[in-house]
């Protein structure tokens, strides 16, 4: 008998989505594939290419995973001087492939006036490239600053639907107030991301299935998930991801979210890389359609590890590049041209 799945998500209930987040053998073969068919007819097979460049370690904030967290010692800080990032954004447009440029950084206090200046320069400079940012919580007159300089898009991540395991992770926010942040960039009309990790201490697949359900929720443009990896230089470095015994939750999680999402922008995040030496690859043909190649110069990588077994941190921008290529073409997946916005623009407005 062919096997069901819920209509694209849209109604379906945390009880829908439990079987396929359980599913085994033949079923999850079923599912992988139906993940790959809504991505195709959905989303294409051209896959959009989004260069990170990690501009600052800089973080004020000390989430208890994070390997960036204010009170590690072990990463020497930077911050990129403007010219550099200037001069990055310039080789990510000359390389062709990618159409946008992932500004991430840690989250600091202020009013935003320096990251506004970048972004009127990158604008300016090197017109065509869309930007994406994402340096956490905000106010929101900030983001919208931030908009009015040129921010096409925004990441921020809610990490778990799960609120008492959201305020235990992270000392200086609550997740209403993350959401809030959701809220205020969707409505000033940026293009949002949100997303989670798969596997956190404490979590069940019940909350699993809330994530999936809250990205349908807030109808995201874009999604990033990836497995939690546990970093021993964290409070939460001796505590596996919640799945180690069954690590085709990962890819469970992100056929589900497929599902649920037929036309968001879902990348291959680099955390499948850290649990599989192809994992990209397999999140790619289980409902995963854009890919996010590191950008950073090559000698800052290694202070903006997040988790162990962070992929590419001893190569450059130029060997990131060709790999996303290999990759792509051993894939049969051609390059997306362009900066590939939101599938879902213009923005429906508040979210209530
Ligand atoms: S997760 Fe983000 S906000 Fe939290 S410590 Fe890391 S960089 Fe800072």
């Amino acid at each position: 008998m062919e096997k069901t799945f819920p209509q694209c998500g849209k109604h379906a209930a945390r009880g829908d989505w439990l079987p396929l987040l359980r599913a085994t053998g033949a079923d999850l073969a079923a599912l992988y594939a139906r993940a790959d068919a809504v991505r195709r007819e959905h989303c294409g097979n051209a896959v959009p290419i989004r260069a990170i460049v990690e501009f600052s370690n800089v973080c004020a904030n000390d989430c208890l995973y994070c390997g960036i967290r204010a009170s590690n010692p072990v990463p020497t800080r930077y911050r990129m001087p403007p010219d550099d990032v200037v001069s990055a954004a310039r080789q990510i447009a000359a390389q062709g492939t990618a159409g946008t440029i992932v500004l991430q950084g840690g989250e600091t206090p202020g009013d935003g006036d320096e990251i506004a200046a970048l972004l009127r320069r990158i604008k300016a400079e090197v017109p065509g490239l869309a930007i994406t940012l994402s340096v956490g919580n905000r106010p929101r007159d900030v983001y919208a600053r931030w908009k009015d300089a040129g921010m096409d898009r925004y990441l921020l991540r809610f990490e778990t639907s799960d609120a008492a395991l959201f305020a235990r992770l992270h000392p200086a926010c609550t997740l209403a107030e993350r959401l809030q942040c959701l809220r205020d960039l969707r409505d000033l009309g940026v293009q949002t991301g949100g997303g989670f990790m798969i596997g956190l201490p404490g979590e069940t697949v019940e909350t699993l299935a809330d994530n999936v359900l809250l990205c349908r929720e807030y109808d995201f443009d874009m999604i990033g998930i990836g497995p939690y990896v546990p970093n021993p230089d964290t409070p939460l470095g001796d505590q596996p991801n919640a799945y180690a015994g069954d690590p085709d939750m990962f890819f469970r999680a992100i056929a589900v979210l497929r599902l649920a999402n037929p036309d968001a922008h879902i990348p291959a995040t680099t955390a499948f890389d850290a649990v599989f030496p192809d994992g990209r690859d397999l999140a790619l043909q289980r409902g995963a359609n854009v890919f996010m190649p590191n950008a950073t110069p090559g000698p800052l990588r290694k202070n903006y590890q997040l988790y162990p077994g962070k992929p590419c941190i001893d190569e450059d921008a130029a060997d990131c590049s060709r790999c996303v290529q290999a990759r792509l073409r051993a894939l049969g997946r051609p390059v997306a041209q362009g900066p590939s916005h939101s599938l879902k623009r213009p923005s429906t407005g508040s979210i209530t």
